[in-house]
């Protein structure tokens, strides 16, 4: 006989905790031209008028309600009060094209959307292609917006008009309560609708000491933008335990994000690599100038860290720099790179091969590395395999979309990432599958290439990428960035990669260009380089 309770596991309790218990603790904004400062008090208060002003718009259990904002507190409002009056949370990509951007808004069937007043523009532009929205919500800082679409409301002043009352409603645990689209590298974007189960679960079990490992005496600043996945649950986490949350708005350069720290004391902060790039260079340009010493944590996904990166951090700061692995169909936290207690005292380079790693499985997930029968590759750290995972916030078909066996094999997801596992359990992405170079049946991890070049001393970035080959059928080919004034050679580059790679794993050919392209959520866009060399004659061709 079962004995225990079955409240079902939604969005609102957790939510709410934050302004239960702490409701003097601090929400900092970083607007354009100031600070906006309140309390979890405040959020709860204003997340209660938003769920009145929505329900007076027509917004009912189930409806979709898009976000195309900046990480900041109305933007929290919207993802505490959407998923607890039982809508859903749709956080647009504000670097979409304009064509995904409709294709996204009109998949999704979003009744409103709630926009930044500086994104007006994104909107206005494809007003005539989202007849579906019945509203557009204005989050400006004046009041004193100017715009095209219709109907347009003032955020501010609808939540002004509402009371701070609002009985959030039962809900079923399998409700949706959030929708994310993939960022769409290849073909439509894809839309992972959310549960409240599923993000309840991943809520608790992200904050754990070996996953992220949040406490309330944190002050936390997700860098990583609220439309990318969640900001990786940062925000839920961030309101359920009630820590200082710190938000950097539109400016994430690697001065503004250095002052925001300093200034606020950030203890803990998350992003992709190219954010921490930006303030590895504006740290090593104005030594001194910042005081970062409250700072404990930096977590670094979307894309692998470079180790020279991890090393540098590590250093000079004094921080733990954290790797983790995810996608948008993981919700996104599936592995976080922890170093196990026998490894504390292991020297700096033994200890930088694992921290280069991304990490070992969150609890509740099962990951396995499988070749093309579906049999299990050896965890030897060496062999690759097509990375699979399965668990209660993994997504088990696309919105809107029936599923298909090559993504959702036999109950699995199938990532479309090439991972190794070694004897510790601790997975490493080798590739995406679709950036691997397949030279001659082999196959050589574009990763691996580029975290070694990016190592040498001149280096700014570096992508290698799939070149045709007669011989071969593809062979690698590195386009590197150089630091300006560096002298940097592509023998250096070589004399580098020859002491830690097989000759058959060497680009057959470097070449230096201006900077590597990036998606729209900052990762280095491979298919904008794939397309400039597509007609390259490799130097090795005769
Ligand atoms: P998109 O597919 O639009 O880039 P996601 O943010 O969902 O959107 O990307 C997920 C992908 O990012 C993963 O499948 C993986 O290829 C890559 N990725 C995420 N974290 C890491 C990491 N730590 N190391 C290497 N690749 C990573």
């Amino acid at each position: 006989m079962n004995t225990m309770m079955n409240t079902p596991l939604t969005m609102q309790v957790l939510m709410d905790r934050g302004p239960l218990i702490s409701p003097n603790v601090e929400i900092v904004s970083k607007m354009r031209d100031r600070v906006h400062r309140y309390t979890y008090a405040d959020l709860g208060k204003r997340a209660r008028q938003l769920a009145n002003a929505l329900a007076k718009l027509g917004v009912k259990q189930g409806d979709r309600v898009g976000t195309l904002a900046w990480n900041g507190y109305r933007h929290l409002e919207i993802y505490y009060a959407a998923p607890c009056m039982g809508a859903v949370l749709h956080t647009l990509n504000l670097r979409l094209s304009a064509e995904q951007l409709a294709y996204v808004i009109n998949h999704a069937d979003d009744s409103v959307i709630c926009v930044d007043e500086d994104l007006l523009p994104l909107i206005e532009k494809i007003a005539g292609e989202i007849k579906n929205v019945k509203h557009f919500i204005v989050m400006s800082n004046t009041g004193e917006f100017k715009t095209t679409l219709a109907p347009a409301h003032d955020y501010d002043k609808l939540l002004a008009a509402e009371s701070i009352e609002f009985a959030w409603p039962e809900l079923d645990e399998n409700s949706p309560m959030g929708l994310c689209y993939t960022s769409g590298t290849t073909g439509n974007p894809k839309g992972v609708m959310y549960t409240h189960r599923s993000n309840y679960i991943h809520t608790i079990t992200g904050g754990l000491p070996d996953l992220l490992g949040l406490t309330s005496t944190d002050t936390i600043m997700a860098v990583v933008p609220m439309f990318h996945a969640n900001a990786w649950g940062m925000p839920y986490i961030g309101t359920m335990l009630g820590i200082k949350q710190v938000f950097p708005g539109p400016t994430m350069d690697g001065a503004s994000v250095c002052q925001l720290i300093q200034d606020e004391k950030v203890t803990y902060t998350g992003g992709v690599p190219t954010i921490w790039l930006g303030v590895m260079n504006e740290l090593q340009h104005s030594p001194g100038k910042y005081d970062l010493s409250s700072l404990r944590t930096m977590i670094c996904g979307g894309s692998a860290p470079p180790r020279a990166m991890i090393d540098w951090f590590e250093a000079n700061l004094g921080v733990d720099f954290i790797q983790a692995w995810g996608m948008t169909e993981t919700s996104p936290l599936g592995t976080v790179c922890r170093i196990k207690p026998h490894m504390k005292e292991w020297p700096r380079d033994r200890k930088l091969d694992v921290k280069q790693r991304a990490g070992l499985p969150a609890p509740g997930l099962e990951i396995r590395i499988v070749d093309d029968n579906f049999d299990e590759v050896p965890h030897d750290g060496q062999a690759m395999g097509r990375l699979l995972v399965r668990g209660p916030w993994i997504a088990s078909t696309y919105y809107r979309e029936e599923p298909t066996s090559d993504k959702f094999p036999h109950g699995w997801l199938d990532t479309g990432d090439v991972a190794t596992i070694d004897p510790e359990g601790y997975m490493a992405i080798a590739d995406r599958s679709k950036d691997l170079v397949k030279s001659g049946g082999e196959w050589i991890s574009s990763v691996d290439l580029e975290n070694a070049i990016m190592a040498v001393p001149g280096v700014a970035e570096a992508a290698v990428i799939a070149v045709f080959h007669s011989k071969w059928q593809e062979r690698p080919l590195a386009c590197v960035v150089r630091k300006p004034g560096a002298d940097l050679t592509k023998e250096i580059i070589y004399d580098h990669l020859g002491k830690h790679f097989a000759n058959w794993w060497m680009p057959d050919e470097i070449v230096f260009i201006d900077s590597v392209p990036k998606t729209s959520v900052g990762k280095f866009d491979k298919k904008v380089l794939r397309n400039q060399f597509a007609e390259h004659k490799l130097e090795t061709e005769e």
